[in-house]
């Protein structure tokens, strides 16, 4: 069976004051049903983790496919894992927007997360012109595909379906859409992992909040969720993981 996983995507927001809520949200779910992960800016990765303590468990947002050297402002996998990090994000359609990263180097990211014996949650998803043109699980494939390493485990990868278009908007996909798109994955990590395939997590991700998240976790192969808006405030990030 896998374990459910609860992930918040912080994204650009938080400063040392906001661990408050994390103290919060352990305090409210001392011992949550579901795995519980939190990756927060980066320049919070260590203070978060020893808030945490390791009763949930820390991530950074991206990581450099290198493990030094000359790149300025970026931040490695094991400077991730030096940091108190357990997880890594990787691919987030953000980062494949705004920095041009392609599957290739997604991939990459996954590998050098994997070698810090960090756990990738790699990210993929569709446009919504990408949906309007009927070509969803054809780019799912694709991303799945190309952005997944060879090595991928239930253990060191958890994949993240985010329809860019369902990211901080408040829409989401029917859950007819999302099971379609969810039994796809899984067949297709099947396909390519045979049993292993069946033991990576498959999270949802796009404007999850309190009011849907049961619906969606009770969605074929939905094993959680990656939460961003709504993984800001403990009452909120706690009735997520509540309806896990
Ligand atoms: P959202 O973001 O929950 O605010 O829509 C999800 C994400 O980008 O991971």
């Amino acid at each position: 069976m896998r374990k459910k996983l609860a992930a918040g995507n912080w994204k650009m927001n938080g400063l040392a004051v906001s661990l408050s809520e994390v103290e919060a949200l352990i305090a409210a779910h001392p011992n949550p049903a579901c795995d519980v992960l939190l990756c927060p800016p980066a320049t919070l990765v260590s203070a978060m983790a020893a808030t945490a303590a390791g009763r949930i468990s820390v991530g950074g947002q991206d990581c450099h496919m290198e493990l030094t050297g000359a790149h300025t402002g970026d931040i490695s996998a094991q400077m991730l894992a030096d940091a108190g990090a357990s997880h890594v994000i990787v691919g987030h359609s953000e980062r494949r927007a705004d920095h041009g990263e392609s599957d290739a180097m997604i991939r990459a990211k996954a590998e050098a997360a994997r070698a810090q014996g960090l756990v990738a949650v790699i990210c993929i998803g569709e446009t919504e012109a990408e949906r309007d043109a009927g070509t969803t699980l054809e780019v799912i494939g694709r991303q799945l595909f190309g952005s997944t390493p060879d090595a991928a485990t239930g253990v060191n990868t958890v994949i993240a379906y985010e329809p860019v278009w369902a990211i901080g908007t408040g829409r989401t996909p029917t859950l007819e859409q999302i099971a379609e798109v969810h039994d796809f994955m899984r067949s297709e990590l099947n396909g390519r992992f045979g049993s292993e395939g069946a033991q990576i997590r498959l999270l949802y991700g796009g404007s999850v909040k309190p009011s849907n998240a049961a619906e969606i976790f009770a969605t074929s192969n939905v094993d959680g969720a990656l939460v961003g808006g709504a993984s800001l405030k403990a009452a909120d990030f706690g009735a997520i993981i509540g309806a896990l």
